[in-house]
Order: C-alpha cells, then structure tokens, then sequence
C-alpha cells in the first residue's frame, strides 16, 4: 500500500503548514476540534479567516459562500492531519455546516442554497436537527409530528426530543409527516423550521455531564411555508438519510481520535502516582497500547474509504463500522484518562486541582451519548451484519392485533 501523497500534495501540505505559523496564534483557543452552538466573536472572526484561506468551506461554491475549490479529497485530509497535529481551531462546525449544507447542496432548491448556505458556514445561522420523537428514535420512520396544510402555508403540530443545540439555534431541519395518506416511509418531507415561530417551545434536558445538551422541542400549529419543504414532499426519507450519512461522517472522524490519543499520552507521561508515571504503569500502558492500535487501524480503515471515494466507488458499509468503532474508541480513551489520574480524573472544569480543564470525566460521559446518537451500536450492528455480511434480516415484529 503506498500511503504517500505526492508531490502535489506535500506542497499543499507545505502551504497549511505555513497559514498556520502564520495566523494560527489567532484561532480561539477551543483546541483542533470543531466547535458547534453558538459561536462567540472570536469563534466567528476565525471562522471568516478560515473561509477566506479555503481552511473552511473549502469545496462550496463561491456564489454561496463557500471558497469554491475544487474538490479534493486529499487535500481535506492534509487540513484535518495538519491543523490536528498543530492543535488548531478547525472553526464552526456541527449540524450546519457539517450535516445541513451538504445536503442543501444535493437536494435544496436554488433559493435554498442562496438564502442559508452562506450564513450558515459563516457560523450567523445556527440550526438543529428535528428528527427522533418520544415514540421514533431507531425506526425513525414512525415519526408522528405532522404538519396540515393551511393555503400556502403548514401548520406543524407534535413533539421532537433529544434536540441538541435547538435551545441556541435559529432554525431546525425536521422530519415532518405531511402526506398522511402514503405509508410510513413515503409519507415525510423534510421541512426547514424557524425556531422563533410562533407555536414552538424548547424545553431543555440536562444530561449526566451537567450541561442542557438537548431539549424538548413542541409544535403547537406552527405556521411554516410550504416553500420550505427541501426536494419534493413526501421525499423526507431519503433527504434525511443523505443527512444522516454526513452525521456518520462528522462523528465518526479519525483525526480527532488521534487527537484524543496524543493528549492522552501526553497526560500519562506527566501524571505520576507513589512515584510512577502512568505511562509506565504496566496495567495503564497495556490499555494505552490496545487503543494505540484500535486508533491506527480507524485511520487505515479511513484510508480505505478515501480510497474507494478516490476511486468513485461507495465505501458502502465500511462509514457505519467507522462510526460504530470510532464512537466505542473514543469512549475508551476517554474512560482511560480518568484511570490514569486516579480521584483526579473525575474532577470538574473549575475544581482547584482539575487537569486539562476536567476534560477527560466530561468526553467520558459525553461520548458514551454518541454511541447512541445518529444511531445506535445495535443498530449499527444490524446494518452491518444484513447489508454488509449478507446475514439473514431481522425479523419484522409481529402485527399487533
Ligand atoms: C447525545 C445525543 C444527541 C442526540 N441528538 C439528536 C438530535 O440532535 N436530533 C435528533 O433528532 N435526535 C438526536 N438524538 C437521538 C438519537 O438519534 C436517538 O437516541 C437514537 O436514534 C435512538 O433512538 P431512541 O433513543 O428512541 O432509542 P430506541 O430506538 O427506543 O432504542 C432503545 C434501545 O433498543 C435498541 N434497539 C432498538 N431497535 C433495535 C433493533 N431493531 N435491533 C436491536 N436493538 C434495537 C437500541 O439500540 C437501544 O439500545 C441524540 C441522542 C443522543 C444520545
């Protein structure tokens, strides 16, 4: 296998590097991961930077916003290897950017794409994700919320849950029931929501890292035109998925669990305990070498994929075993940073004797949710195993009745 980039490559390698000594002293301070909610001034100043040098928004065209390159997938992994290892801002991120906009830019209309893609890579729109329901989280397509047509206008009633960021976001992509009359999958469309509507309430939920990280989103005749509906009506099932295979993709990120693997190592040779380093404890070491690995084989594995995109192909099932090992590794790390500093691990952001700001207790609980967000190990699991090994399907439960 010849893991080289090429000349062409290495050169662009040497530009990045060269952006970043000379503007990366001006990246907020957040690390090199990417940063979702509401961006402050200097998340938002960096963000234009970004966008200007082709750091952020590279491929989008520039009619909307974007830098307007052309693509190159190469070229994307050298920014996230660089700014990774430089320990730099990659800017605003999250569901806009990372999982709307391209979307928009497969399925939204014209004036779609004009109105929200620009403002939205700038990090000025925020936007949520409005699919899982009380009753619809794994068979998504149940969702009830159902919107009524009122002239040229919806009128949106139900409930939506687990909402992360809506409490903070100006808008919500919904997965909303409009077409009573098709069957399940053939009766959503996926609307684009203003979250200030009159008839919308958030209600936040507060998770086990202490933080409200989603809400409760309730729709009581919520007025929405009809023109916000992206693609056709009744074509939500599919919007959604081509949404959900973004999600996949943000989460599943090689380069932030190398990330997470140098600062670990970096900790357990400057964290100490009766006067032995935790890198040198056999136990800790053990677990750190096992990760090691379980973190080199995520980026061959994401290698792989590259080069099947490279080559035009579908990396078919291999996204969802990258979203399914990365989110476990990512946990694992996490849960052997706490180990490595003994009581100290479990301290928050704030306690007098914290290390690296509480992070490693607050990722631990944080990235336990992300096994389950965008769908579930199980799940995972379950499509794997039928599409990816041929295995026999799950049987269908049985009618009620
Ligand atoms: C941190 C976090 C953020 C989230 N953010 C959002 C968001 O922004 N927007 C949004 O819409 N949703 C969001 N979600 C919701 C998420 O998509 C759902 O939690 C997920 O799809 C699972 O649905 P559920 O919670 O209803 O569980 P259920 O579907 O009820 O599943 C319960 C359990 O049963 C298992 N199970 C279900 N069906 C099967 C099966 N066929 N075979 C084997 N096992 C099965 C599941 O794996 C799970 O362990 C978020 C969730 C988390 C944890």
């Amino acid at each position: 296998m010849d893991l080289n980039f090429g000349p062409e490559h290495e050169a662009f390698r040497t530009e990045v590097r060269a952006f970043l000594a000379e503007h990366g002293e001006n990246a907020p301070r957040a690390g090199a991961g990417v940063a979702a909610g509401r961006a402050g001034e200097g998340l938002l100043r960096w963000q234009k930077i970004l966008i200007e040098h082709g750091y952020s928004a590279r491929t989008i065209p520039q009619e909307y916003g974007g830098y307007g390159a052309e693509p190159d997938i190469l070229k994307r992994v050298i920014i996230d290897e660089e700014f990774n290892s430089a320990g730099v801002s990659r800017g605003f991120g999250g569901q806009g950017p990372e999982m709307l906009v391209p979307t928009l830019l497969e399925h939204g209309s014209e004036v779609q794409k004009l109105r929200w893609i620009g403002p939205t890579v700038r990090g000025e729109v925020v936007w949520c994700q409005g699919y899982s329901e009380p009753g619809s989280g794994s068979d998504l397509a149940s969702v009830q919320t159902r919107a009524v047509e009122d002239g040229s206008d919806f009128l949106i009633s139900g409930q939506k849950i687990w909402t992360t960021t809506a409490q903070v976001s100006d808008m919500m992509f919904g997965l909303i029931r409009t077409e009573p009359k098709a069957s399940k999958h053939a009766g959503l469309s996926y609307v684009l929501i203003p979250m200030d509507t009159p008839g919308i309430e958030v209600r936040p939920l507060v998770t086990m890292t202490g933080e409200a990280e989603f809400n409760e989103v309730f729709f009581t005749e919520a007025r929405v035109p009809q023109e916000n509906v992206v693609g056709k009506r009744g074509e939500g099932w599919k919007i959604a998925n081509t949404t959900l295979a973004h999600e996949r993709n943000m989460l599943a990120s090689s380069a932030v669990l190398d990330g997470a693997l140098r600062s670990l190592v970096k900790r357990m040779r400057s964290e100490s305990s009766n006067g032995v380093r935790a890198i040198d404890s056999p136990l800790l070491r053990d677990r750190l070498i096992e990760l090691q690995a379980r973190v080199l084989a995520m980026k061959y594995h994401g290698m792989r994929m590259l080069t099947s995109r490279l080559k035009g192909r579908s990396p078919g099932v291999a996204g969802l075993v990258a979203k399914l090992a990365g989110c476990e590794v990512s946990h694992q790390l996490s849960a052997l940073g706490i180990d490595a500093m003994g009581e100290l691990g479990t301290l928050y952001e704030g306690s007098p004797r914290e290390r690296d700001r509480g992070r490693w207790q607050s990722q631990y609980m944080f990235t336990l949710g992300l096994i389950i967000g965008g769908g579930t190990a199980q799940i995972q699991k379950n499509i794997i195993s039928e599409r990816g090994l041929g295995m026999p399907r799950e049987p269908k439960p049985q009618a009620k009745g």
